[in-house]
């Protein structure tokens, strides 16, 4: 009996050894479960900020691939559409497209920019218009960061000679080529930063459909993918006449684009006045009645042409405008008044 007893204790010692073993195991597996899916669950994000199209531009990318490669690819083709379609730049394909006094053959790509232009132009009545480059260039808003620049309001008789040479009306596509009106310039100021922001995010998409992450180009901003792969992106709307970081609305994104245009990018101040970067195709002045524009829609460069044409029409007729052309906005008047768009409110909420 004694030691049958102890034979059993024996066994039973043995047993929950053997027991203790698999408990350690299982717990040592849960924790490398717990920890991978903690690292899964919340993918590390890299960033690279540089300057391009005039403006500062982040990339914020998540990949289980290269991040890093996926970064450069972005800025590398932020710089290769900045030099292509740059107003200032010699060697640029808008400048050879100004500056030829004949008709010119172009790329795929240029033709396709122009086409889209041309189509916002109509759409928004020329409220954007891509043919406003001797406009822009009296006013000095294609040089205003060169530290030489020296603002001065032009004559009113060099406002109407201008308007004379500006419209899109002047400019014809026919096949892939480009045919302007004499003396017309274009300017695509209004819709390269957003055709770059769509252009990134197809890059990062071919080289890992599953990255995530966004593109900030000077507050145009364009979703790679949703936040850890399924979460919403808050994104802030600047108070215009605030300090930086105020602003006067959040939503929230996992998909598509927020483009802004603001009174306060490109301006000078005469006798207490601001003059500003956005014109008005009628006046060929800078438009008085807004001063910040902004807009949500699927892609980066209708976005950002429907915030210019936005900052022209007005508010309110914008916020009738928007929904038809696929986009919602938040516009910002003179006297501060806030309206948006009746779509608005959907971003409002996380869905
Ligand atoms: P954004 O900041 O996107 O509204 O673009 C402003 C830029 O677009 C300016 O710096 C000009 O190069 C150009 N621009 C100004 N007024 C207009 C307009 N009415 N239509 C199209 N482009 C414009
Ligand atoms: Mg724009």
């Amino acid at each position: 009996m004694h030691k049958m007893s102890n034979g059993n204790q024996n066994q039973i010692m043995k047993l929950s050894k053997s027991s203790q073993i698999m408990i350690l195991v299982f717990a040592a597996l849960l924790l490398l479960f717990s920890v991978l899916f903690f690292f899964r669950s919340k993918p590390q994000y890299c960033s690279k900020v540089d300057i391009a199209l005039g403006t500062t531009v982040k990339v914020v990318i998540s990949s289980q691939k290269d991040p890093g490669l996926i970064l450069e690819a972005v800025l590398r083709e932020f710089h290769r559409i900045d030099q292509k379609f740059s107003v200032t730049n010699e060697k640029s394909m808008i400048w050879r497209i100004n500056h030829s006094p004949d008709p010119v053959q172009v790329d795929e790509e240029t033709a396709f920019v122009i086409e889209r232009s041309l189509a916002l132009a109509r759409a928004t009545e020329g409220a954007f218009d891509p043919a406003l480059g001797n406009l822009i260039s009296l006013w000095g808003f294609d040089r205003i960061s060169d530290t030489q620049f020296q603002p001065a309001i032009p004559s009113n008789a060099q406002i109407q000679e201008a308007l004379e040479k500006s419209g899109y009306e002047h400019i014809r596509l026919e096949k892939d080529v480009v045919i302007l009106d004499k003396g017309v310039k274009l300017d695509l100021g209004g819709v390269v930063k957003g055709y770059a922001i769509d252009r990134g995010i197809s890059i990062a998409k071919e080289m890992d459909p599953d990255a995530t992450g966004y593109i900030n180009a000077g507050r145009d901003i364009g979703i790679i993918g949703p936040k850890f792969g399924g979460d919403y992106w808050s994104i802030a709307v600047q108070d215009p006449r605030g300090e930086s970081g105020e602003y006067i609305d959040l939503v929230y994104l996992k998909k598509g684009t927020i483009v802004t245009s603001g009174d306060y990018e490109r301006f000078f101040i005469v006798d207490g006045v601001r003059y500003h970067h956005i014109i008005n195709p009628k006046t060929g002045y800078p438009v008085r009645d807004t001063i910040s524009t902004t807009v949500i829609s699927p892609d980066a460069m209708d976005a950002d042409a429907l915030s210019t044409a936005a900052f022209v029409l007005g508010s309110e007729f914008s916020a009738m405008l928007l929904p038809v052309l696929g986009g919602q906005g938040l516009f910002v008047d003179s006297k501060q008044a806030i309206i948006t768009s009746e779509g608005w409110s959907f971003f409002k909420e996380k869905q």
